[in-house]
């Protein structure tokens, strides 16, 4: 006997199956969801779409948990508008944070940026952060990105920076970095025209007998404390380095020789007056000083230390204790 399938059973199987395959598929949309989410909630730092309308608002339709510790926010916070974050970006970034946003989006170039925010919990921490721009049919911009914490990194710059250009007994530029400021003031009268800067070089004069008479710690004080002496005589504009062993520069701009003249006899004096003690001696220290003017015309930024060099040798040759002009 044929057993016939029955009117209308056909359509209902296939509903059926077609129900099971919307389920199967939703189960694995579901689980790519879930995927995505606890990947970007596991991934140390922020991962973000961020969205800016034409109408200038811009929100976050999506953030991950790591928003709590980046920003101390939640995801919701900043659902709706972006004005949470720039509440804990740091008042001096926030404008390059906006600036480097607008011109991301203006010309969808990758956004990357490092700025510091000053979160209640943390404090002040740098932030990193990356995301690629794309243009939506309404004329928004959608950016897909990832904000990372990078305050260690940033310490560690920093303490290299400072190891590379700052004189550790002294704490005054070393002398490479000093040589690059005299640059800098060169390329500055070039390009201004305005007047010429003066240079000093300072040579404490037998250095090698203070050393000798009262230990090699008692010449680190001496040198730690004509370096605050030197410091503490700048202006504004004026800079110090330490050159050498016992020498040390200073660049005061915008400066005739007579003024250089009365700043080194001022350092004189100062060393002079100001006793340097071990228990009760009084060690006696006295500086040599050069001068020279630093010129437009100059073809590079050493010739003028050099000059003063020149002027600071004459005063060592005619007794030390002594200022020389070039
Ligand atoms: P002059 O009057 O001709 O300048 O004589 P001087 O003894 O100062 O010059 P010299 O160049 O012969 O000696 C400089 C001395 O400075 C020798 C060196 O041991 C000492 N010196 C250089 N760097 C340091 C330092 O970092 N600490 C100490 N304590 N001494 C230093
Ligand atoms: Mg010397
Ligand atoms: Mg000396």
């Amino acid at each position: 006997m044929d057993i016939q399938p029955r009117q209308g059973s056909q359509p209902r199987q296939q509903r059926r199956a077609a129900a099971h395959d919307l389920q199967a598929l939703s189960e694995e949309l579901q689980q790519t969801v879930d995927l995505i989410t606890s990947l970007t909630n596991e991934v140390p730092g922020l991962v973000f779409q961020q969205r800016l309308l034409p109408t200038g608002e811009s929100f976050l339709p999506y953030a991950s948990a790591g928003i709590a510790d980046i920003y101390e926010l939640t995801p919701q916070q900043v659902a709706a508008s972006t004005a949470p974050i720039h509440a804990v970006i740091h008042p001096d970034d926030l404008e390059a944070y906006r600036a480097s946003l607008h011109a991301s989006a203006t010309c969808l170039t990758p956004w990357h940026l490092e700025y510091r925010v000053e979160l209640p919990g943390q404090g002040l921490r740098w932030r990193q952060g990356d995301a690629r721009p794309r243009r939506l049919d309404d004329g928004s911009t959608l950016w897909h990105g990832f904000i990372t914490d990078v305050t260690e990194r940033k310490r560690i710059e920093g303490e290299l920076q400072e190891f590379a250009t700052i004189d550790f007994l002294t704490q005054l530029p070393n002398r490479r970095h000093f040589v690059a400021r005299i640059e800098q003031e060169l390329a500055r009268i070039q390009r201004t025209g305005s007047r010429p800067a003066a240079v000093l070089t300072f040579d404490l004069d037998h250095f090698k007998s203070i050393n000798d008479t009262w230990g090699h710690a008692m010449g680190d004080h001496a040198l730690r404390y004509f370096a605050t002496l030197l410091r503490n005589a700048l202006q504004k504009h004026d800079f110090a380095g330490r050159i050498g062993g016992e020498e040390f520069a200073v660049v005061l701009p915008d400066a005739s020789l007579d003024t250089a003249a009365r700043f080194a006899r001022c350092v004189q004096h100062q060393i002079a007056e100001t006793a340097l003690l071990d228990g009760n001696h009084v060690i006696a220290l006295t500086v040599s000083v050069g001068i020279a003017l630093m010129h437009a015309t100059d073809a590079s930024a050493d010739l003028s230390l050099l000059r003063s060099d020149g002027a600071l040798y004459r005063a060592k040759e005619r007794g030390r204790n002594r200022i020389e002009c070039y």
